[in-house]
């Protein structure tokens, strides 16, 4: 049920961005989509579809651009992106990794009629 809230919040903002902009329909949102936040684009959009209906979004095509993990070693303090399931630092080889992005959900923009 993780994807529905924040379908919903998706949805939300596009509407308040389609709405500051006068439009009347919302075709396509783009959105950015972390790899460790956990969440399926193709489920994103079965929500979407569903929250959106009788709304300007309705009928609207999201896209995502996936960013990828990103670690900060906590012994060393180097920054990089994980090799697959490999997250040891690959500077001094220790596995004390804090995520510094990759949980990211945004609505990058927008387009609208
Ligand atoms: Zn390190």
């Amino acid at each position: 049920m993780h994807e529905l809230s924040v379908t919903q919040s998706i949805l939300d903002i596009a509407l308040a961005h389609a709405q500051g902009a006068g439009a009347s329909r919302i075709l396509k949102v783009n959105l950015v989509i972390g790899e460790l936040s956990g969440l399926v684009g193709e489920y994103i959009q079965f929500y979407f579809d569903f929250v959106s209906k009788g709304t300007p979004a309705e009928g609207a095509e999201l896209t995502f651009r996936r960013v990828p993990a990103r670690f900060r070693c906590l012994d060393c303090g180097a920054e990089y992106e994980p090799d697959g399931d490999d997250w040891t630092c690959p500077v001094c080889g220790a596995l004390r990794p804090i995520a510094v992005g990759g949980k990211e959900l945004l609505v990058e923009s927008i387009e609208v009629e």
